[in-house]
């Protein structure tokens, strides 16, 4: 069913707690946490507990939750005191843009100089 998790997907194990990561945030709808892989000072990942497989499958059928993942996005930046420097939030969607893990997910990046336009 829509939404529900997937055994085969990384970001619904850490939801679940079989994945171990350093999470920063949780609310009812979200988790953030750090990449594994970072590529800037502060690179965090927003992602919602209920699965679909990128940002517009998850904002026509939960457009509430997708909602909640830009709210604590903003709300990261704030944690990190990155929001008076300037962040960026990146939902890379398919493969061809980089896309490596089919759970939607934003990245909050920030920290550093971001180059405009990314590459
Ligand atoms: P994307 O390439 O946009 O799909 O982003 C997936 C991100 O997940 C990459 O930046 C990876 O570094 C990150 N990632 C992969 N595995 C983990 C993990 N176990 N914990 C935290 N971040 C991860
Ligand atoms: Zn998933």
């Amino acid at each position: 069913m829509a939404g529900e998790p997937q055994s085969d997907c990384l970001f619904c194990k850490i939801v679940s707690g079989d994945i171990p990561a350093t999470i920063v945030r949780e609310s009812e709808t979200t988790v953030a946490f750090r990449d594994i892989n970072p590529q800037a000072p502060t690179h965090v990942l927003v992602i919602p507990k209920v699965h679909y497989p990128d940002a517009a499958s998850l904002a026509a059928a939960e457009p509430k939750i997708a909602a909640d993942v830009l709210t604590e996005a903003g709300a990261v930046a704030a944690d990190e005191k990155i929001d008076s420097t300037g962040y960026r939030v990146i939902f890379n969607t398919g493969s061809g843009a980089g896309q490596t893990v089919f759970h939607a997910h934003a990245h909050v990046l920030g920290g550093r100089g971001l180059q405009w336009p990314p590459g």
